[in-house]
């Protein structure tokens, strides 16, 4: 079952993958299973919607998605071929932030001192190098990265879109159609937030700055040009790209696109029910440069071109006034917090419990890929608030396991993954908990151990769409993932 696909030669050119080969429900959502066979686990506990954590969970699959899920059942009681699954079983965990080349960073940029900008500096110099095919490597690595932590779905918030200069690939959307293959190499279900990035920033008396240097790949010129492009991609009415894939769009963000130049995104977003994310109020410096061009602060001008919404996700969050909480909030506009990647830039805490309090659901991404691990993005949300607080309990396990569950799915438009039940796409996570972690829990509290004290590395098994991705902590398409990242990684940080 296992191979190692790298080296294949897999052409990025062309239509998006899976098109052409429609297989059986491709529309209907799901992952490529090959064929409708029903699939059974029997979960030794299960976090369910209602009830929480159960013991004895038979867990049925038919087609890509859940049939039937019956807790209280003994072991001696299930059918033959069932596939047992020792641990805490949770649903498909949703990644909702990532840019995938980020991965490239990791630790390179802890040497020295450095900021946000700093930091900025050595992305552009690692954007600066990929092409079509190295990105598909990097990607492909990176999601099977993510598929060992248990994430089954990814929101990619993609930007590199043009080649050195700016020049367009003779397909302009090369880039993107890469990170789609990378996805499906990897076993994951993605969402191609394709993002429009106009500008390098606003200059001190409003006006936005031209682009320049690495950014020069970010642009299409302007609003229009980008939705001629990301039409190009090919979604169908739903916004589907593919089987395993589904159109989302972005204002990177306040500083990167000027507001008469955002409707094209929003129109886009409403063509295709597409989600609409934007990177919001990262930054103090962002604020201030906002409302000296504009007058308002990033949620406000959000807000005034219609931006806001519960189709659209605020990614960060992180510097809001009281008035920016209740436009989000009143306006059920989600909040993706990335909170490994807020702390590692020196970003700040976002105000969680106020935005979900006001009405913002929750979501969590990785965002810059500092660490790929959903439970510990889980647990500093609540962390983070206690330190800002001084109060414990702002947040339970359940309330953070639905932030990287079902929440995450929802924002990335997928509404129909991240709960075990019945209808939903058959996505399993299941934790082990004979780890030296998670070793001794007490079962009415396994939830609360594995969000507060699990990692990524306590994940054994994975299934995504019906299909197997990860068993025994070993990913079954990729292979061998450390190796894969090795590959893709090296040649980009040489000098
Ligand atoms: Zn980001």
């Amino acid at each position: 079952m296992t191979s190692d696909r790298a080296g294949d030669g897999v052409s990025v050119t062309g239509p998006p993958p899976g098109r052409g080969r429609p297989v059986a429900g491709e529309r209907a959502g799901r992952l490529p299973v090959t064929e409708d066979t029903v699939r059974r686990w029997h979960a030794e506990l299960a976090w369910l919607p209602v009830g929480g954590v159960r013991p004895g969970v038979l867990i049925e699959a038919a087609g890509g998605r859940f049939a039937s899920v019956r807790p209280d059942v003994r072991a001696a009681d299930v059918p033959a071929g069932t596939v047992r699954l020792p641990g805490l079983t949770l649903p498909g965990l949703a990644n909702a932030h990532s840019h995938a080349f980020h991965r490239a960073l990791r630790g390179a940029v802890q040497a020295g001192q450095g900021t946000f900008w700093t930091w900025r500096e050595r992305m552009y110099q690692v954007a600066s190098r990929l092409e079509p095919d190295s990105y598909l490597a990097l990607a492909r690595a990176v999601y099977a990265e993510m598929a060992l932590a248990g994430i089954t779905c990814v929101g990619e918030f993609h930007y590199l879109h043009h080649g050195a200069g700016g020049v367009r690939y003779a397909d302009e959307n090369q880039m993107g159609r890469a990170l789609i293959e990378a996805a499906a190499q990897a076993g994951v279900r993605i969402t191609l937030i394709d993002t429009c990035y106009l500008s390098g920033g606003l200059g001190n008396d409003g006006s936005p700055e031209p682009l320049a240097g690495p950014q020069l790949r970010f642009g299409d010129g302007d609003g229009d040009r980008w939705a001629q492009r990301v039409h190009a991609l090919g979604a169908d009415r739903h916004g589907l790209l593919a089987a395993h894939a589904r159109l989302g769009v972005a204002i990177h963000s306040v500083r990167a696109v000027p507001p008469g130049q955002m409707h094209p995104v929003i129109a886009c977003s409403h063509a295709f029910g597409a989600p609409l994310h934007a990177h919001l109020s990262e930054q103090i410096a962002e604020n201030q440069a906002c409302l000296a061009a504009h007058g308002v602060t990033p949620a406000g001008l959000l807000d005034r071109v219609g931006a806001l919404g519960p189709r659209t996700t605020a990614v960060h969050a992180t510097h809001l006034t009281g008035g920016d909480i209740e436009m989000l909030g009143g306006s059920r506009t989600v909040v993706c917090m990335c909170p490994t990647t807020e702390a590692d830039l020196a970003d700040g805490v976002g105000p969680a419990r106020a935005l979900a309090s006001a009405g913002s659901p929750l979501s969590l991404g990785s965002d810059s890929h500092a660490v790929i691990d959903l439970l510990e993005e889980a647990r500093r949300v609540e962390l983070g608030e206690r330190l800002v607080t001084g109060q414990r309990g702002n947040f339970g396990a359940a309330a953070l396991a639905r932030a990287a569950s079902v929440d995450g799915h929802a924002c990335l438009g997928w509404p129909e993954a991240g709960e075990i039940a019945p209808g939903a796409l058959a996505d399993l996570v299941t934790v082990a908990l004979d780890t030296p972690r998670l070793a001794g829990l007490a079962e009415a509290t396994a939830l609360e151990s594995v969000i507060f004290a699990g990692t990524a590395a306590d994940v054994r098994d994975v299934v995504a769409g019906g299909r197997d991705v990860v068993r025994d902590g070993r990913h079954l398409l990729v292979g061998d993932v450390p190796a894969a990242l090795g590959g893709a990684i090296r040649p980009l940080l040489a000098s």
